[in-house]
């Protein structure tokens, strides 16, 4: 088995009922590999109802199946709605929230017990770049977030330099070829099926970049944030997976 290629789009705190069309046109395009869309919690519900082909995803979940947690959605919840993964540890939320690696390990474990699909998020800081400390940021990330019972069916890691998310800066290509083959020896080490496990490259993807990135060995599709607000911007990333 390969891993399964999958291009997700993360709309983050972007996107409304009008923008609903534009999974409908995503859908309609066609498509050879997974798609998956990762709206604000309110629009879930309409847009798992209208999703067609496109596989719809939330953008974070709570560690605890259920509880006094003002504000937060469990994962069992995002499960019941239909929604099939969930991004966990996004860079955002390790920011916005101080989101540990353990909070993002037991968020990734809820996820799993629910039945969804983890998109773990990593990525290394400008700072930790300069100082070359990429190899050991992610390694130590990796270790730190990914939980007991991770299989390649429940979980995919996703490579996001923070410097590069929003930004319109990527690394280049042989930067993003040595961090995944660095998460690739390390899954296959720990999981059984660490080979089949899907490595998405995330930060300033765009039309114009996504086919040589698709190229890197071990990148297996893409987490696209301001490229995946639009059906005209996504469709090409699509097609070049
Ligand atoms: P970007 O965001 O594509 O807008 O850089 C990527 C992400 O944060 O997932």
């Amino acid at each position: 088995m390969a891993p399964r290629k999958l291009a997700a789009g993360n709309w983050k705190m972007n996107g409304d009922l009008a923008a609903l069309d534009q999974i409908a046109m995503i859908g309609d395009a066609g498509a050879s590999c997974d798609v998956l869309i990762c709206p604000p919690a309110p629009l879930l519900v309409p847009m798992i109802a209208g999703a067609g082909p496109v596989k719809i995803g939330a953008q974070d979940c709570h560690a605890e199946d259920a509880g006094a947690h003002t504000g937060d959605i469990s994962a069992v919840l995002l499960r019941d709605l239909g929604a099939s993964h969930v991004i966990v540890g996004h860079s955002e939320r390790r920011a916005d929230h101080a989101e540990t690696d353990a909070m993002v390990c037991a968020k990734a474990a809820a996820a799993h017990r629910a039945g969804l699909v983890a998109i773990i998020c990593l990525g290394e800081t400008e700072a930790e770049r300069d100082d070359g400390r990429t190899l050991d940021v992610i390694a130590t990330q990796l270790a730190g977030s990914l939980p007991e019972g991770a299989t390649a069916a429940n979980s995919v890691i996703a490579y996001e330099p923070v410097w590069a998310i929003g930004t319109g800066r990527t690394p280049s290509l042989d930067q993003i070829a040595e961090v995944h083959a660095l998460l690739r020896d390390r899954l296959v080490a720990r999981l059984a099926d660490g080979a089949d496990v899907a490595l998405l490259y995330g930060g300033s993807v765009k039309p114009g970049n996504a086919t040589e990135i698709f190229a890197v060995p071990h990148v297996d599709g893409a987490l696209v944030g301001g490229a995946s607000l639009k059906a005209a911007d996504f469709i090409p990333i699509i097609a070049a997976l």
